[in-house]
């Protein structure tokens, strides 16, 4: 004869095993978009596309509706990419692309041996030596050597970015490029321009001492109209006169050259992991409001995708009752930001509650307004919002190292639970 369980301990039985399962598939979801198929979800290979099928694909599976006959909603934006050659060596000595060295996003190809003109600090702080050195450089390589902000006035550290700018961006810079050392984390990012000159931040070791050679071979492609898209879907809740609207970027910076890869597992898969498990919970458990999922497109190259919506919304903005942003979800040994938490008070502080009384995170921490990520589109537009941003653990960022393999998801469950006791209680 079996012996009955009670029913108490199937409830805690059964609430565990799904919410592992969920963690499972917020793994899973985070190795995919992580993967190289995806090719950092950037522009390089289309990784945007193949990214945004997958998400729609799984918004199907979950059987969310959409506004539109499909899911996706489109958006043109240029961009400068670097599909192929990514080559680069000092002195004869190969550096590692991702590794030792990052483009700056808005370069153009170059191909070719040149000679180098040191420009230190001090000669950028001087017209007449800075116009010397800007002369001669014609046809070479300008050097850059690494220097310490906090060496110089304020005034001189102006000057020094007006310096830089002008080597990386403008026209009339005589140099046929730029090498820029620095002993900081190499943090990538997108470019929606193509400049007229190719610029090197390069890692400064002992081999970048004395840079008299730079042998380059780089081949960028510009798209002067790229089609992207942003992938939205719904979940009818008991009410419709509102909208719980929850959003996470799913792009990322892609590849620079056919070889170093930017996974973005941190930024942003693990957001889009916590939107699709949302939408897997709140599809089994039917929500208070109508709730919009939008996985958004091009919010590197400046808050495309975000922008694109709030200016051809689907739905009236001001039917938004809330909206939360989930952009960087993947640690939270440290606790959660909560950008726009001194705006709305009385939200952040049920968020301080519901993880006090559960038990959830180390902290809940407050921030006022940032334009930081795709939720400022929406506050711009006076709609009430957050957005959330774990802390702590790895800090790979932007970089070729943001990978899943990496990302444990340790806070994951937890987080989860805090934003769907929020959720329910708006
Ligand atoms: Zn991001």
């Amino acid at each position: 004869m079996k012996r009955k369980i009670p029913a108490v301990l199937i409830a805690i039985l059964v609430s565990h095993l799904s919410i592992s399962q969920d963690l499972n598939y917020a793994k899973n979801v985070v190795k995919t978009l992580a993967s190289d198929e995806f090719k950092g979800r950037g522009y390089v290979g289309q990784g945007d596309q193949i990214a945004a099928k997958y998400i729609g694909a799984e918004f199907r599976k979950l059987g969310l509706k959409s506004f539109k006959k499909n899911y996706f909603q489109k958006f043109t934006t240029s961009v400068n990419t670097f599909p192929s050659a990514m080559n680069l060596a000092l002195n004869g000595t190969k550096k590692s692309a991702g590794i030792d060295y990052l483009i700056e996003a808005g370069s153009p190809g170059v191909k070719g041996e040149f000679n180098t003109v040191t420009l230190p600090i001090e000669d950028m702080l001087n017209q007449h030596l800075l116009s010397g050195k800007l002369r001669s450089s014609e046809g070479q390589f300008l050097v850059i050597p690494t220097f310490n902000r906090k060496d110089y006035t304020n005034e001189q550290q102006k000057r020094i970015t007006e310096v830089i700018n002008f080597i990386k961006y403008h026209p009339d810079n005589p140099a046929s490029g730029s090498i820029i050392l620095t002993n900081d984390k190499l943090t990538w990012g997108g470019s929606t321009t193509r400049f007229t000159k190719p610029s090197f931040i390069v890692d400064n070791d002992s081999s970048t001492r004395n840079i008299e050679k730079v042998t380059v071979h780089v081949e960028n492609k510009y798209f002067e109209q790229y089609k992207s898209q942003n992938v939205i879907g719904y979940l009818e809740g008991e009410k419709s006169d509102s909208l719980i609207v929850l959003i996470a970027h799913y792009d990322h910076l892609g590849m620079m050259g056919s070889e170093a890869l930017f996974p973005g597992a941190n930024d942003n898969a693990s957001g889009v992991a916590m939107l699709l498990n949302l939408a897997k919970h709140y599809q089994s458990n039917k929500p208070k409001y109508n709730t919009v999922f939008i996985a958004f497109g091009g919010e590197e190259l400046g808050l495309l995708g975000a922008k694109h919506f709030v200016e051809n919304p689907l739905f009236e903005l001001s039917r938004i009752k809330f909206l939360v942003n989930f952009d960087i979800s993947g640690t939270g040994d440290e606790g959660i930001q909560v950008v726009n938490g001194k705006l709305y008070k009385e939200e952040f502080d049920r968020l301080v509650r519901i993880n006090s009384e559960k038990n959830l995170l180390a902290q809940v921490k407050i921030r006022g307004e940032a334009c930081n990520s795709d939720h400022c589109m929406f506050h711009m537009k006076k709609v009430p919002c957050f957005f959330i941003y774990t802390l702590g653990g790895i800090q790979a960022y932007h970089d070729i190292y943001d990978k899943s393999e990496t990302l444990p998801l340790t806070e994951f469950e937890d987080y989860f639970r805090l934003i769907t006791q929020f959720v329910d209680e708006l």
